[in-house]
């Protein structure tokens, strides 16, 4: 007799296509029974537990295409895994099939060509090792265990935005399993649309299983923290704010309200200078001159140290809930409240980040990618983050709180990668303008939604 799984989407599975289906694989197919199958189907975000029929643990892009092309004959749900940060848990789901990339870890970096390619399993973490070795980078996350699937396929915010733009500027071609079985090249003179939707709407076109960068040299920064109390946050922000209008494209300047180890609430000014050190230590003189700060931690640092700077405060495992806005200003409401609702924060591990952009970033048109918010400098995100799931309620209800009181001042403009389940509307928030052109471009890339797990731009045919 034949043993049958349920699942809702397709009705049943039976053991020999699943037997089949594994067969055809490099990698390992899991099932709840199998060992290695509860690891696999965690992500960061541990508010996340969702339990996939299948989990396909893909060695390289003949798994994806199989994996693909099983998810359709059944008619499964289908969920993709990078480096599994996604604060919204989208790379898991229930009874359908996961789709994990995590095994697939390669990077070739060309020194000469300064151009690397990495596989999707790939985190920042290892990215930078290699492209540090020959003094090179490429516009990463400040998160070194993030991967650098979904961050480049959303935007991609990094201490070298100023002076090179996002990542997803950097991008130079990917390599895309499409939802009709097909494994095409895409880059600015091979399916040019494709690429161009890949760079802030890539989870909604197929599933990259190479991406290639530009990679630029960058081997020492000036970088550290500058550190005020909180009750001094009011006028650091104010200084801040005209300090960061002001940067030179090499500099790049986060604000955080954040809580020290030792419990003091502090703002932290976090930066990066990317270019001569004389120039940097110029340019970053008014910021280390402001007030009497707790702490300056600038100093000359190998920029893969400058990358693991802040990394220790998101652990795997923390409940996290996130709430985020754009803005193009930072004005003294939007300061008060922030600085307000920090005041009453009850977990030390929260904090609210204000992510700079500008220089490169914002001389990229507007319709020139996917992504669409170049005129909007700030990424104001409220990072709800704590350890005990029976405090869910108490961090949840204030992260909304915080966000009611900061959105009047921010813009309707939110960053793809911040989201969490906030429904139709915040997508086409993070899209704008753009996201007609997506539509229609979903309409011929992906007319059945396969993917669909994601910041889903639904198709309309
Ligand atoms: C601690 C932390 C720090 C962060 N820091 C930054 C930062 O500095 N800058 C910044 O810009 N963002 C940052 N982010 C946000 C980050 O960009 C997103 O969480 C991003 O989605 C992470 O990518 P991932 O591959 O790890 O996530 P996943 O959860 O694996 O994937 C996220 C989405 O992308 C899809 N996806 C993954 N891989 C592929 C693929 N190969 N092809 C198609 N779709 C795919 C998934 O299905 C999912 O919808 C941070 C997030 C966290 C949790």
């Amino acid at each position: 007799m034949i043993a049958q799984h349920q699942t809702p989407a397709s009705g049943t599975l039976d053991d020999d296509a699943i037997g089949a289906f594994g067969e055809r694989l490099r990698g390992q197919l899991l099932r709840p029974e199998d060992a290695g199958y509860d690891p696999a189907r965690q992500v960061w975000n541990a508010m996340i537990d969702r339990r996939p029929a299948l989990i396909a643990r893909c060695a390289g892009a003949s798994d994806v295409l199989a994996a693909v092309a099983f998810a359709r004959e059944h008619g499964l749900p289908l969920a993709v895994r990078g480096g599994g940060h996604g604060v919204a848990g989208k790379a898991v789901c229930d009874d359908g099939l996961m789709i994990d990339l995590s095994p697939m870890k390669g990077i070739r970096v060309d020194p000469v060509a300064r151009t690397a390619r990495a596989e999707p399993g790939v985190l920042w973490e290892e990215f930078d090792q290699e492209a540090h070795a020959f003094g090179l980078a490429t516009v990463g996350g400040v998160v070194g265990t993030t991967g650098i699937a979904g961050l480049t396929l959303g935007g991609g915010q990094g201490w070298l935005t100023g002076k090179h733009g996002l990542t997803l500027d950097n991008l130079l071609a990917a390599d895309v399993v499409t939802a009709d079985g097909q494994l095409l090249r895409a880059s600015a003179t091979e399916h040019a649309d494709l690429f161009w939707a890949l760079r802030g709407a890539g989870a909604n076109f197929g599933i990259v299983t190479s991406f290639e960068y530009q990679l630029h040299p960058v081997g020492t920064v000036l970088g550290g923290m500058v550190v005020h109390p909180l009750d001094r946050a009011v006028d650091a922000l104010r200084f801040y704010r005209g300090f960061a209008v002001a940067q030179p494209d090499e500099l790049t300047t986060y604000a955080v309200l954040l809580t020290m180890p030792d419990g003091t609430p502090i703002v932290a000014l976090i930066t990066c200078y990317a270019g001569p050190l004389d120039a940097g230590e110029r340019a970053l003189a008014p910021l280390r001159g402001f007030g009497t700060p707790l702490a300056d931690t600038i100093a000359p640092i190998p920029y893969t140290t400058m990358q693991a700077l802040i990394g220790g405060g998101y652990p795997h495992g923390r409940q996290n809930y996130w709430k985020s806005g754009l803005t193009g200003t930072i004005s003294d409401d939007l300061i008060a409240a922030a600085v307000e609702h920090y005041g009453r924060v009850p977990s030390p591990f929260t904090a609210i980040a204000f992510a700079d952009c500008h220089g490169a970033y914002a001389r990229v048109g507007r319709g020139d990618t996917a992504y669409a918010h170049r005129d909007l400098q700030w990424d104001v995100n409220i990072l709800g983050n704590w350890a005990d799931p029976a405090d869910n309620d108490r961090n949840i209800r204030w992260v909304r709180a915080c966000h009611d009181a900061l959105e009047p001042h921010l813009s309707h403009g939110v960053y793809v990668n911040d989201l969490g389940d906030e429904g139709g509307q915040r997508v086409r928030d993070a899209y704008g303008a753009n996201h007609a052109r997506l539509v229609a471009l979903k309409n011929r890339y992906d007319p059945t939604n396969l993917f669909r797990l994601n910041q889903n731009i639904e198709p309309t045919v």
